[in-house]
């Protein structure tokens, strides 16, 4: 059975202890369909997004005006959900993640008008939403990016091509961010509300990587985007986007944590029912030293992404501090809890299909989105410093 004493953690009210329970409840009984893969991981996508929709799952992603569960984005609900998506199907977490993190912009800084048009769609499922940011020569330095974004009358002309866009070939609605010169490199970025129907769209590429998410490469040829698609001021495009992930970045800390404890429970099955030498493999202490450092590093992590949640539920302006250690130390320690898990297992571990196998690659890739954990480590370093600094 697995470890679920944090829900009791002072971190979080009535109402995230409910929630966290009945999603719990809820993929415990639909875990059969959950795992159902096609061999069109575009196509497993959209099921799984009209079945967390349609079981009301995404309303966790928008604000209560337009369909959602909390007043505003809760960052402690959003945690909860991904680390129970992420225990159970990591595919039914990515495509949760990506209602949230495609129209977090829309929901913290769009205008009233985008808010009515896409979110209530966006929560239900009706919708997929993406998020437009990385560049083939713009990755960790967003300052790079290259794609423009041109004023015109009643709006925008948007051309360039970015890449490794999650959803990129099945969104709906995009939040795009462009270069649209008001200043050199940070400060002449804009972000904009980007409807994939728009003409001049199109998908170039799809990328296939270690555990299958979809994932492309697309292209904007004098896309034109009218004046309300806008988010927030010309010029704002960097900080919205750090806003954004100063909320998302904790959820991928716990996404990792969700793959981390199902690795240990895994582990933990698997270590008390493999006898070797006469007796079960949990007996040997060195097995026990690997299932302690997996529970302990599931407990720091989970205390450092509630922690960061929590400070800016209460109104916190800014946890990119917070966020940043949450998400390096969840990330860089899930990585190393399923590897032992994996080991735990033997050969056994290492079969394809296998869940530690699948948890195997699953991992790795959280790493390096939203932030290599050597940005994180800048992150950290620089408002450590500054504070110390006074
Ligand atoms: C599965 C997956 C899904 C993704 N989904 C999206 C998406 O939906 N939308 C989107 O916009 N992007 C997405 N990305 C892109 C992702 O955000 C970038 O891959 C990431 O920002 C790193 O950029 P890069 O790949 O260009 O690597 P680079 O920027 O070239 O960095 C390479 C490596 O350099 C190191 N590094 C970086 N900065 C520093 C530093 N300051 N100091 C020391 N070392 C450093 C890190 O180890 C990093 O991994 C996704 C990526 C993956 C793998």
């Amino acid at each position: 059975m697995a470890d679920t004493s944090f829900i009791a953690w002072p971190f979080f009210e009535d109402s995230h202890r409910s929630h966290f329970e009945a999603l719990s409840l809820w993929c415990e009984t639909h875990a059969h369909d959950l795992h159902e893969e096609s061999g069109d991981v575009e196509a497993d996508c959209r099921r799984l997004v009209k079945m967390l929709g349609g079981a009301g799952w995404f309303r966790a992603a928008v604000p209560a005006a337009y369909g959602g569960s909390t007043e505003k984005l809760d960052v402690r609900t959003l945690c909860l959900t991904r680390m129970t998506l992420g225990y159970n199907a990591a595919l039914a977490d990515f495509a949760f993640a990506m209602q949230g993190l495609g129209t977090g912009a829309i929901s913290l800084f769009g205008s009233e008008a985008v808010k009515q048009a896409y979110l209530p769609k966006i929560a239900t499922g009706d919708m997929i939403s993406g998020f437009a940011l990385s560049e083939k020569e713009a990755g960790s330095d967003v300052a790079a990016m290259d794609t423009s974004a041109t004023k015109v009358d009643g709006g925008w002309i948007i051309n360039g091509e970015k890449t490794w866009i999650s959803n990129g070939a099945i969104a709906d609605v995009l939040t795009l961010f462009a270069r649209s010169g008001e200043a050199p490199g940070a400060k002449g970025l804009s972000a904009f509300v980007f409807p994939t129907a728009t003409a001049g769209f199109s998908v170039t590429e799809r990328i296939d990587v270690i555990a299958p998410h979809p994932l492309a490469t697309i292209r904007f040829e004098n896309c034109f985007i009218p004046d309300d698609h806008l988010i927030g001021e010309p010029g704002d495009g960097f900080r919205i986007a750090m806003a954004t992930l100063d909320i998302f970045r904790s959820t991928v800390g716990a996404a990792a944590l969700g793959f981390a404890r199902r690795a240990t429970d895994e582990a933990v099955g698997r270590a008390t029912s493999r006898q070797l030498f006469g007796a079960p493999l949990s007996d040997l202490q060195l097995t026990q030293a690997a299932i302690a450092d997996m529970a302990l590093g599931n407990d720091a992590s989970a205390l450092l992404i509630f922690r960061a949640a929590w400070a800016k539920d209460r109104g916190q302006p800014r946890v990119t501090r917070e966020a940043a250690m949450a998400k390096l130390y969840a990330t860089d320690t899930a990585q190393q809890t399923i590897d032992k898990a994996l080991q735990l297992f033997g050969g056994a571990g290492v079969v394809s299909g296998n869940t530690v196998e699948q948890l195997y690659r699953e991992i790795r890739a959280l790493r390096i989105y939203e932030g290599a954990s050597e940005v994180q480590k800048v992150v950290i370093a620089r408002a450590t410093i500054a504070e110390t600094k006074g």
